[in-house]
């Protein structure tokens, strides 16, 4: 049998899969009342997970999901910098060819493929 990974898993609120927390994007509602975007998972509080994709991250916001994660309105604002976020993911994870294994580069390049080519 394989062993357990010991990823922590959270859901999508918009598409309700299970992913790894690394492939999701926290938003929180700190403890100040405001909603952030939390991509490092650094700020205390209530959140939230979307999907990296814009999709999930519209469908999130506009169907309510995750205002009904976090109990308060989602400011335009949090929508924008959370299509930001995941834009600036989706271009640094182009090209990359792992869908499955889940590797922790301790101190990996991530810089590796800029100069690629
Ligand atoms: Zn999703």
């Amino acid at each position: 049998m394989p062993k357990a990974r010991k990823v922590p898993t959270r859901m999508c609120v918009a598409c309700k899969q299970m992913k790894s927390k690394r492939e999701l994007i926290r938003v929180v509602r700190a403890a100040d009342g405001g909603v952030r975007v939390d991509p490092t998972s650094k700020i205390a509080g209530r959140g939230a997970y979307v999907c990296p994709t814009e999709q999930c991250a519209d469908a999130g916001v506009r169907e309510g999901r995750l205002q009904h994660a976090l109990e308060v309105p989602i400011p335009q604002g949090v929508h924008d910098e959370l299509r930001r976020v995941i834009a600036g993911m989706i271009a640094s994870q182009a090209g990359e060819s792992q869908p499955k294994v889940i590797r922790i580069p301790a101190s990996a390049g991530l810089h590796r493929r800029l100069g690629a080519h």
